[in-house]
């Protein structure tokens, strides 16, 4: 009966899987106003039930310029961490099922990107962020699966700052440089040397997390002082093998905290900061352009453009299923940067949208 159960969990999930297959899917949240800011200058004008969110500016002339953008999900300041795992879940499951998934965290510094991902505090369970909700789920779901299918469990971390990959699971605080070699074998991250990882619980994860962390580049810059240069990437590598039939699944999931999207001249950069944001505008502007020619199925993905799409080539297309998060500032004074991460984020959502509807 423990046979069957799973057959009809695996159908249930076939079914939500269904309609995320092939596609990009682009979530929006909006961050809370901080302790300190006043929100009474609000960039947000009002958030729809349809993933629509309608941004105010306010113009010299004391008129008012309003645009409407539109995502697969809009999540505004009060929905809460378990809230948004609910509608990454189905997702996530999928990677048990032998499917490649990316979630991406994308937005300026202090949008809340890592909030997200990780959360603010891991002591308290209720804050966690995707990444620890994901490895607790998967970890629950193939233990009840475990009389049929038998898992096993493996993640790397690695970074990328000033376009140079580097380990992050190291313990003596060396970020070693790690070459991108194609490996169909590893099946996902194409940078076979990365430290490879067993692990069987969460608290396994976390504290892995800790080391990662530790290693990760942290630069200063006029915008924030802890903002984070580089782009971050967990994969978590699924390994299946069902007890009867003997036939393996693989699947992975990456689950991708980017560097902040601000533009350069924001932070006042000069030499080594300016060299930082130009790398990552321009690895930032090649994933766009990797997910529209998947989406419009160009026949030329400019993979080649970024390490960041070469690290994840094998994950991006075919059968892979992306999600990403968009986070917004809805300060007033950020509303430059809120313009131009939205139109990032509808250049990347819309065009399989568009391409749908006109197939119809
Ligand atoms: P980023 O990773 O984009 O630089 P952070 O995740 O560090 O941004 O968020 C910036 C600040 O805002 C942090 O203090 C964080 O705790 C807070 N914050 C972000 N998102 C939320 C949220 N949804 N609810 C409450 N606080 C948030």
């Amino acid at each position: 009966s423990t046979y069957h159960q799973v057959l009809e969990e695996n159908r249930q999930l076939y079914n939500q899987v269904q309609d995320l297959k092939g596609t990009i899917r682009v979530y929006c949240r909006v961050r809370p106003f901080l302790p300190g800011q006043s929100s009474r200058e609000s960039a947000v004008d009002y958030i729809g039930e349809n993933g629509n969110i309608m941004i105010v500016n306010p113009l010299k002339n004391g008129k008012e310029a309003r645009k409407v953008f539109s995502f697969n999900k809009v999540f505004g300041s009060n929905v809460t961490q378990e809230q948004i795992y609910v509608d990454t879940q189905p997702l996530v499951r999928s990677v048990l099922d032998g499917y490649n998934v990316c979630i991406f965290a994308y937005g300026q510094t202090g949008s809340g990107k890592t909030y997200t991902m990780s959360g603010p505090d891991l002591t308290s369970e209720e804050t966690w962020g995707v990444n620890y909700r994901a490895l607790r789920d998967l970890f629950q779901i193939s233990k009840t699966r475990g009389d049929v299918i038998k898992y096993e469990v493996g993640v790397q971390m690695i970074e990328i700052y000033n376009e140079q990959v580097r380990d992050l699971l190291v313990s003596n605080g060396s970020n070693r440089r790690l070459d991108i070699r194609n490996n169909s074998q590893l099946n996902g991250l194409n940078v076979p040397d990365a430290s490879w990882i067993p692990v069987s619980s969460t608290q396994d994860v976390l504290d892995l997390m800790k080391i990662g962390h530790r290693n990760r580049a942290v630069g200063a810059t006029a915008l924030n002082e802890r903002s984070s240069r580089s782009h971050s990437i967990l994969t978590v590598h699924v390994y299946g093998k069902e007890l009867v039939s003997g036939s393996i699944l693989k699947g992975c999931l990456h689950l991708v905290d980017l560097a902040g999207s601000e533009r350069v001249d924001k932070s006042e950069a000069v030499g080594e900061r300016l060299k930082e944001a130009q790398h990552i505008n321009r690895s930032l502007s090649a994933l766009g352009d990797v997910i529209s020619a998947l989406a419009q199925k160009s026949p030329h993905v400019p993979y080649r453009n970024s390490k960041l799409t070469q690290v994840l080539q094998d994950s991006l297309g075919g059968h892979a299923k992306t999600l990403m998060f968009v986070h917004i500032n809805p300060e007033l004074n950020s509303i430059g940067e809120t313009i131009s991460t939205l139109k990032f984020a509808e250049r990347v959502a819309s065009i399989e949208l568009g391409a749908a509807k006109s197939n119809k």
